[in-house]
């Protein structure tokens, strides 16, 4: 079968086999081309096939020899449907990380359920006995309470009033007005629940009575800042007070794993193209006009650069970089650099349709946005033939 990108509202339902392992290995040889370093060697990274999750998954395998346990929700592809790129992602990673030598476990399912939970932890018992390291990576729209059956769904919307900002539609290079509707107090709630912290302190709270945390465990999740100009939709919205939980669900679980010497971190993560920030109003069009100030000034990352960055100079570093005064990792810290946010904001009231390739590197990001999908990666033959059920 000859797979194209099946996009619908900007996402991208499809994923190609042969792409997807080329975008896993070229995050494998940024990671293999420098130097390694003392990490975790018993790592689970939930939300593990995609976008930051899979570049922790990575970087811990491919710079200290980590076994992984990988979590995610994909579709697998079958003999006549391609499957989600997370799901090509996860196979070829377990297979490039086998080939050398290192052990990866692939769970396919929904991480908030029990099951998942307990399958995980079967896969430590049995094979690891501990794991001192946990990435919590989840973007997930909606989520099932484990003890009520509840379904809660997230959505992006501002609180109090209504959110006007300028866009792009990054397949069509439109830049126009976008209008979001505040959130019910219901909404705000649900997407706590959703993109909160809780389920990161049940996972944590598993393994402990479990009995496989390790001595000096370590578990990170990753947080969003930004601009001025999307904090309406973002940090003061529905997510930014899923991101608010989140922080403080971390003092709960560093006090639960004190006993442990252990500790629980939140890292304040770049604005990167990835499946879920593409379909956040206003956002694609702050990343696009951010990608060609940083590409310009020449410090520019994707997922794999910031989690080799985080690994190397915060986490695992003999003498790390400092946090912020409120305890967080701050890997946005070259996006929010004065000089970056000055041209960006001065960009974002000059862009239009017609000067969007003067301002905003839209290309980039369209670019991005297909290779995390295994499209358009170089030395592909997406003229050929292939299996979509190829794992
Ligand atoms: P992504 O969409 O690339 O990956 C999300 C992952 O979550 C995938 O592996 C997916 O399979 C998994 N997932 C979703 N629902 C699941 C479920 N029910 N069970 C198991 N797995 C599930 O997302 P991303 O952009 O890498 O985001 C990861 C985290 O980083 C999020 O917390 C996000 O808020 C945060 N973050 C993202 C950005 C950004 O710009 N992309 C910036 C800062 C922080």
């Amino acid at each position: 079968m000859i797979i194209e990108p099946k996009i619908r509202n900007n996402i991208c339902v499809n994923g190609h086999p042969l792409g997807c392992a080329a975008q896993v290995r070229t995050q494998i040889n940024y990671v293999k081309a420098r130097t390694t370093f003392e990490s975790p060697r018993k790592v689970v990274v939930v939300g593990g096939s995609n976008g930051y999750g899979l570049a922790a998954r990575i970087a811990s395998t491919f710079s200290s020899g980590a076994s992984t346990v990988g979590v995610a929700y994909e579709r697998p592809g079958t003999r006549s449907k391609p499957g989600t790129a997370g799901w090509y992602n996860m196979e070829s990673f377990k297979k490039a990380a086998e080939k050398e030598g290192h052990q990866a476990w692939n769970v396919n399912g929904d991480a908030f359920s029990e099951e998942i939970k307990s399958e995980v932890l079967e896969i430590i018992r049995e094979n690891l006995g501990e794991v001192d390291f946990l990435v919590y990576s989840i973007a997930a729209p909606r989520r099932m309470d484990p003890e009520t059956g509840e379904l809660y769904s997230s959505v992006v919307k501002p609180i109090g009033k209504k959110f006007t900002s300028k866009t792009v539609d990054f397949l069509t290079g439109e830049v126009r007005e976008v209008t979001a509707d505040p959130a019910t107090e219901e909404e705000i709630a649900h997407t706590v629940k959703v993109m909160g912290g809780e389920d990161w302190r049940l996972w944590i709270e598993l393994l402990q009575k479990g009995g496989v945390l390790a001595h000096n465990f370590l578990t990170i999740a990753f947080s969003y800042i930004g601009p001025d100009y999307t904090k309406a939709i973002y940090r003061e919205g529905t997510i930014g007070k899923a991101k608010e939980d989140l922080e403080e669900n971390a003092e709960d679980i560093s006090k639960l794993l004190e006993p442990y010497g252990g500790k629980a971190i939140v890292s304040v993560n770049k604005a990167l193209v990835t499946r879920a920030s593409a379909v956040i109003p206003a956002v694609p069009l702050y990343i696009a006009l951010l990608y060609k100030v940083m590409k310009e000034k020449k410090i520019h990352e994707g997922c794999i650069q910031q989690m080799y960055r985080l690994y190397r100079d915060y986490l695992f570093a003999s003498t790390p970089a400092n946090v912020d005064d409120q305890g967080r990792i701050r890997m946005d810290d070259w996006e929010m650099r004065a000089d970056v946010q000055r041209e960006v904001a001065e960009a974002w009231q000059k862009v239009t349709t017609e000067n969007l390739g003067e301002f905003a590197d839209v290309d980039g990001f369209r670019q991005e946005f297909l290779r995390h999908h295994g499209f358009g990666m170089p030395g592909v033959d997406y003229t050929r033939d292939v299996e979509p059920d190829v794992f």
